[in-house]
């Protein structure tokens, strides 16, 4: 094995532990809460089907954390981060008003 190719292995490996640490430690993330002052202010529902539609009428039936741009888990994740909630993870079938739907 050459230098390059064991260089790229070893780069390899380590980036993928890197990620898998990274995952882990974010999947022990704490959960945003509904009454988290960001949260609040955003009407944010761990359950989107509740959300208060006379306040935040921007929501539409299918909206949902796990198709919101915002949203950094995987589609099939329960719970993954959202950039609006740094270090904290959503629920995919939440909904906040900042919702944007993934293209
Ligand atoms: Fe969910 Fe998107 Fe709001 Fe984040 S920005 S809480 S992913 S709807």
């Amino acid at each position: 094995m050459n230098a390059t190719r064991r260089t790229f292995l070893i780069s390899s490996v380590g980036m993928a532990s890197a990620l898998a640490v990274s995952r882990t430690a974010f999947a022990d993330a704490p959960k945003v809460s509904e009454t988290d002052p960001t949260a609040s202010a955003l009407g944010y529902k761990a359950d989107g089907t509740t959300v208060d539609k006379a306040k935040f009428p921007r929501y539409a039936a299918g909206e949902a954390c796990g198709n919101c741009s915002l949203f950094q888990g995987k589609p099939t994740d329960a719970f993954g981060g959202c950039l609006m909630f740094s270090g904290k993870q959503v629920s995919s079938k939440g909904w906040c008003n900042a919702y944007n739907k993934k293209a």
